[in-house]
Parts: C-alpha cells; structure tokens; sequence
C-alpha cells in the first residue's frame, strides 16, 4: 500500500481485504445514478462488527471519510465517493446469523441481499414483507439506511416496521447494540428508528434483526387501463375499500413503450395513457367474485377503460414486469430522477399541479412518470434527448426541481419518498424539513459521529 494511510490500516487489520485497482474503484465508487466519476482512496471489504469498528477508529485518526456501501443500488448518490473517500463495503458480511421461530425474527448482516432473505424467510413458513425490484442486488444494510419502500407498502409498510435490533458501529467507533429484538420497549429514545434512513450519516449497520410474519392468502394480480388520471385515485378508493390490497401502482403509456421496448409483453391492446397493476388478496370465491364486482363497477363508471387478471403465476409476472421493468429498461439512458411523495389525500391535486409544470417546463423533452400512487408516491424520471448537452441538461432538470420542491411544499409532500437526500436531493432538504429540524438533525450527526467522518455531503451539501 502506497498510500501511508492504508499502510497503517493494514498494519491494524493484516487481513482485512482492501482494495485499490482502478477497475475495483470505478465499480464500487459508484450507484445507479452513474453521474458523479467514481474517486474513492481505497475499498474496504471487512468481515466481522469488529474490523468495521477498528476501520471507524482508524478513519476518525487518519482523518479518512468513510462511504458505507451495500449493493450500490441506490438512486440518490448515497453511495458515491467521489472525494478520495474509503468505500467500506458490507457485501462479505452477508449471512443469516439465526433464526428464532418463537420471536419469528431473522437476525443478518448487513450485507446479505434482500433476496436471500426471502429466501431465508419463507424456508421457515414466513415471509418478510418489504419488496422491490432491486431485490436480487440491494442490501438489507442499504435497506435500512434509506428506509426502503417499494411495491408492497400499502400492506406491510416501509422498512422501519421490520427492524426490531440493530447492530451499529457509530461515527465515533461505539458498538451500539440497538432494541434487542423487543416488541415493546419504553425506556427513553429509539436510536434504532434514528439509523433507519440516516443515508450512512450516523453510523454502519453491521447487523438487523428482522421480524418476519405470516405469507398472504393468495392473490390475484389485474393490470388496468384507464383515459383519465382523475379516475386513478377513484379506482384506488373503489379497490382499497372493497378489496384486500397487497400493491397498487401506476404507470403512463411512455414507462409501458420503454418496458415493451425491453422485452415486456403486452397485456391489453389499444392506446391508453394511465395503467395500474393491482395485487389483492383472493383466497376463495367470494374474494375473487368481490374483485371481478370492483372491476365492472369501475368500467360502468367509466372510471378504466380496459383490464385483464392474470390467469396464472406466469401471467401474474407477465403483469408485474410491466411495472417493476421500468426502472432497468431506463437505466441505459441515465435519467434524471424525482422521487417524490403526498399524503393520499393531496394526490389528486398534486397530479394536476406536477402535469402543468412538467408540461409546461419540458415541452421538449421525454418525461415518464410511475410509481407506488397507493402510497402517495410518485416517481418522474426526465430522460436527456440526444442533442442536448449533460450540463444543459441537469440545470434544467434542477431549475424544475425547485419549481417541484415549491409545489411539494405547498402540498405538506416530500421531496424524497424512499430513495433517500443523497447527493441528487441535498439541495432540496430544505423544501421538506423546516429550519429548526434541520439545525436538530446537524446536531444529531454531530453526537454520533462527532468529526464529520460519515458520508459526508450526503444529507447537507456542507458538512
Ligand atoms: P446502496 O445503494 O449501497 O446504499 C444506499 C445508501 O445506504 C447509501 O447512503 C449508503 O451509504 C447507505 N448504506 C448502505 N449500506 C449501509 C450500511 N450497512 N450501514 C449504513 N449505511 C449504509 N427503493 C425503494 O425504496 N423502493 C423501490 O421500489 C425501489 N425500486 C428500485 C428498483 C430498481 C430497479 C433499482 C435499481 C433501485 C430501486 N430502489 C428502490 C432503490 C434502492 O434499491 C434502495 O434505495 C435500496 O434500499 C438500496 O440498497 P443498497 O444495498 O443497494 O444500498
């Protein structure tokens, strides 16, 4: 190691791997957001709470920022070193530690890929609910750190309904042994809620203890079309008051031609420009004739235009891909992504306001919007046509996200619904928290991690 730094971390840790190859900088320097050039001293790849602790010790020294990093999926630059920083990668601390059939908890390490876990659970008869398409990639550290949603929030929530303990290793090198793994637990301030979507800011998730819970009755999976975004939450309320609802998410007719463009197949002929693929519990008859009722009122009103039910599991992930495709089929052209959230109740509102300004501030440019609408939770991603530069480009697409935060600001909504502030959203924190709180959370950041050696620029552009 040339870098006299590293010479004395490996003299501390004579095992722990490191890495310093171009190649191994550029891939673990980066997300998916591919906009910032990866710059990162070194990759750490430790495998015990303890090498994350010497590491953490070491860095708060050698005055080294460290970037913790799960699988790299995140769309908000959380993950970036782009400043000479140590990337300190969980992917060899990935196994399931134990499971506990009386408590049906799950404890991990913070490495281990949110598809393992499934797997993990439903080998026990149980299922852990949270779910999205960067599964087989993701991190259930990562997980935790941006407190991800995803398709099935509706039912089950977000991440930090899941997390009953946590392992941390803080900013200032304590091993923070967090609830334990209790369902009630009344003695004085949840720190463990305050890791979940810290982005990395207060501490390393070393290892997660996961409540797991019973696996649904089966379901069906609809996809509809629909004429008319005003009819988007009608159907909602039509099908969260009469049905069972595991997921019900949005997409338009631009996310579909991407989708089909990657191999999608389509479910339903003709144009329509809104569609929704809508999970529900239908256990029996009855559940099923109750859904087949929804639907036909739904048509009578004119409220869908077009539907089909899947007819079997193939189908049901025929279905699914035309929605959870979205994200990859965009990947290649870097998008310039909003992630933005409402209460339900302000959606129909918000819509209308968003399409105006998007309309009016993108005449030119392609726009896709999708997203976990049941949740009050909307994803645009602005893609860059060919003839415009990047930097032309991201200004635009910044100078429209002020315009957005303003409009967020006037509904109570938020800036980032799941993705997390990241380098993509520090900008905009303020459009979503008020002064006083953010002055609270720079004083959080100061106790845990009291020399600033955390993700820093991750949460405030300044820090
Ligand atoms: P990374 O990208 O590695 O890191 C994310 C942040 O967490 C960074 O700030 C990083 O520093 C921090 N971090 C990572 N590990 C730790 C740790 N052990 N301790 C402390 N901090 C840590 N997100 C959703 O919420 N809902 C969705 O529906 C959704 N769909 C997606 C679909 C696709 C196709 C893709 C590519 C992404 C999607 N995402 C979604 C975003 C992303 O998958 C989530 O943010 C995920 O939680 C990130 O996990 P990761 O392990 O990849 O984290």
């Amino acid at each position: 190691m040339s870098d006299p730094r590293l010479a004395e971390l490996s003299h501390r840790l004579p095992d722990l791997r490191l890495l310093t190859a171009a190649g191994d900088l550029e891939h673990y320097g980066r997300d998916w957001t591919r906009r910032w050039t990866p710059a990162p001293l070194a990759i750490a790849l430790p495998t015990s709470a303890d090498e994350v602790q010497t590491i953490v010790r070491w860095a708060n020294e050698q005055q080294v920022s460290i970037v913790p990093s799960g699988g790299r999926t995140g769309l908000s630059g959380g993950a970036v070193a782009a400043n000479g920083e140590l990337v300190l990668s969980l992917e060899r601390m990935n196994r399931v530690l134990d499971f506990d059939a009386v408590d049906r908890t799950l404890t991990v390490q913070a490495g281990i890929i949110l598809q393992t876990v499934h797997e993990a659970a439903r080998s026990h008869g149980l299922i852990y609910p949270v779910d999205f398409a960067a599964r087989g990639s993701c991190s259930i550290g990562g997980n935790i750190a941006t407190n991800a949603g995803g398709i099935r929030v509706i039912r089950y929530g977000n991440t930090r309904e899941w997390i009953v303990g946590l392992k941390v290793v803080a900013g200032n090198g304590e091993l923070l042994e967090l609830n334990r793994g209790l369902i009630k637990n009344s003695s004085g301030y949840d720190f463990r809620q305050l890791m979940i979507g810290a982005e990395g800011t207060l501490g390393i998730v070393v290892e997660a203890t996961l409540k797991l819970t019973d696996p649904p009755p089966p379901s069906q999976v609809m996809l509809l079309a629909l004429l008319d975004m005003d009819a988007l939450m009608q159907v909602f309320a039509l099908f969260r008051a009469r049905l069972t609802l595991q997921a019900f998410e949005f997409f338009t007719d631009r996310a579909l031609e991407h989708v089909l463009a990657h191999g999608a197949q389509r479910a339903i002929d003709g144009d329509y420009p809104y569609y929704v693929v809508a999970e529900f519990d239908a256990a029996d008859e009855a559940a099923q004739d109750a859904a087949l009722a929804a639907f036909e009122h739904a048509l009578e009103q004119g409220w869908v235009s077009d539907g089909v039910i899947a007819q079997s599991e193939a189908q049901a992930a025929a279905l699914w891909r035309l929605r959870e495709g979205i994200t990859e089929s965009l990947a290649s052209q870097r998008p310039y992504k909003n992630d933005v959230s409402v209460r339900i109740s302000a959606v129909p509102a918000f819509l209308h306001e968003m399409q105006a300004l998007l309309a009016r501030e993108y005449p030119q440019i392609e726009v896709i919007w999708f997203g976990h609408i049941g949740d009050g939770n909307l994803h645009i991603n602005v893609l860059r046509p060919d003839d415009l530069a990047e930097e032309t480009f991201i200004a635009q697409c910044e100078h429209v996200t002020k315009l957005l935060a303003a409009t967020l600001q006037r509904h109570g909504g938020s800036i980032s619904a799941e993705h997390g502030i990241g380098l993509v959203k520090r900008d905009y924190l303020e459009s979503t928290r008020s002064a006083a709180e953010i002055a609270l959370m720079r004083g959080v950041r100061k106790v845990f991690d009291p020399n600033g050696i955390l993700n820093p620029g991750k949460l405030f552009a300044d820090d």
